[in-house]
């Protein structure tokens, strides 16, 4: 039986490179992305060639409205929903903290938190109905404990919020078969860094790290693949570090 699963964020780098895993690995998709329309057709058709049912459900999770919207394409595609990669994020430029703006935290906040919260509820009322448990994964950060001083720990401080949503949310539902464990990538290559003003940022500080290495989308989309099988079972309220090290 494939499992439906639901990515946010899937037409670019860590939720692109989940798709294409996951696809490979038995799950039905859901792919939500933003704006990026060209780039999640991409996905959907890997995705599809890899014997997938794909629906694309288009909307910024920053607004409820558009959350309603795009569930309510994956409750036309989908009977049933078993599984949520909460995945979409973002950052914004370096600043020190005494520049931060109004605007700018609330950018932050409503993506990476507020989306965040309102997706994996929606998502886990669809779970519960459907009666057979689910997973979710949540994208943390290892920001969340570095705090990163200097760049942005506006986002920092978005994340470690998701931290404390996992446990506390997880706790909730484990009576229910639903399991909720969260991801803190460290310093991933993806167009993330280009976003926010520092494109070499992985490689460049990949290098120090305790493996040496910026991380790949694979490293990450394994981990997060990892937690929502049944492999992990036994695993709810917790939060991986893929951070080579650090
Ligand atoms: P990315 O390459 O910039 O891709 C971000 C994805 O999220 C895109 O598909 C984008 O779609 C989508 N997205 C952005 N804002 C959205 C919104 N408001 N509503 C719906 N979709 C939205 O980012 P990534 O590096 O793969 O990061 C994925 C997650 O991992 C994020 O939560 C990030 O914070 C976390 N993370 C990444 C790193 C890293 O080093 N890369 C480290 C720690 C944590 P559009 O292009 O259509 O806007």
């Amino acid at each position: 039986m494939r499992r439906t699963l639901l990515i946010t964020g899937a037409s670019a780098g860590i939720g692109a490179e989940t798709a294409r895993l996951a696809a490979m690995r038995g799950y039905d998709l859901a792919l939500n992305y933003r704006q990026d329309h060209e780039s999640a057709e991409a996905v959907a058709k890997a995705a599809r060639a890899a014997g997938a049912t794909v629906v694309l459900c288009p909307g910024d999770v920053s607004d409820p409205v558009q959350i309603e919207q795009i569930f309510a394409t994956l409750d036309a595609a989908f009977p049933q929903l078993d599984a949520l990669v909460n995945n979409a994020g973002i950052v914004d430029l370096h600043i020190r903290m005494t520049e931060v703006t109004h605007a700018r935290l609330r950018r932050i906040f409503d993506v990476n938190v507020i989306g965040a919260i309102l997706v994996a509820s929606e998502a886990v009322k669809r779970m519960q109905a459907g009666g057979r448990g689910g997973a979710v994964v949540n994208l943390s950060s290892g920001a969340a404990r570095l705090g990163s001083a200097n760049e942005y720990v506006d986002y920092a401080a978005s994340k470690a919020a998701i931290d404390t949503f996992t446990k506390g949310f997880a706790d909730e539902m484990a009576g229910e078969r639903i399991r909720i464990n969260a991801v803190r990538p460290g310093f991933i290559d993806t167009e993330i860094h280009a976003k926010g003003g520092d494109p070499d940022r992985a490689h460049r500080i990949g290098g120090s790290l305790p493996l040496k290495r910026a991380g790949t989308v694979t490293d990450v989309a394994e981990a997060i693949l990892f937690l929502l099988s049944d492999k992990a079972s036994y695993i709810t309220g917790t939060t991986l570090d893929v951070t080579g090290g650090r």
